[in-house]
């Protein structure tokens, strides 16, 4: 872990526009609920045993209490996940010699199976499931990368018109 790095990320976390309220503190991580979503925010880190290496992980779980209501969509997850993963990878711009490796896991078998596409999601974005190559479970990309709202909105636009054009014919 480079020097300082869990501290001023910690620093960061706490900035006003995140809206986290901080349930509890470790040397190592911290435990948040977010103040306008129902969701909480887990962060820690862990050194390796084997190599110079730390696993930084960043957690968010739907915190719905109500089993009526609508649980958090994937797209509202990332609403909040990516301005702190942002903050880290401004944070990470300021190390030289750092080695990055970005990865999720796989909502199904737990196992890190998919790259971490929050930089670069356009590939990710354009398709609706990415198969696991580890459970081979087919996963909603809405959990890989944060799903293209506009696009969305798009597709069910032109579907509605490819139907009236339909109507317009028979
Ligand atoms: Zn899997």
């Amino acid at each position: 872990m480079p020097p300082g790095l869990f501290e001023m990320l910690s620093v960061r976390a706490h900035r006003e526009k995140h809206n986290l309220r901080f349930l509890s503190h470790w040397g190592s991580g911290f435990h948040a609920r977010h103040k306008l979503e129902k969701l909480q925010v887990m962060f820690s880190y862990s050194k390796h045993n084997d190599d110079n290496g730390t696993t930084i992980r960043f957690e968010l779980r739907d915190d719905t209490q109500d089993p009526n209501a609508d649980q958090v969509s994937g797209a509202g997850m990332w609403s909040i996940l990516l301005p702190i993963l942002m903050d880290l990878e401004e944070l990470l711009h300021s190390y030289t010699g750092v080695l990055v490796e970005r990865l999720m896991e796989c909502p199904s078998c737990k196992l890190l199976t998919f790259i971490g596409e929050w930089l670069t999601p356009k590939e990710t974005q354009g398709m609706a499931t990415r198969p696991c190559e580890e459970c081979n479970e087919n996963i909603d990309t809405a959990f890989l990368v944060q799903p293209r709202e506009k696009k969305r909105v798009d597709i069910g636009y032109i579907r509605q018109r490819i139907q009236s054009a339909r109507d317009q014919k028979s």
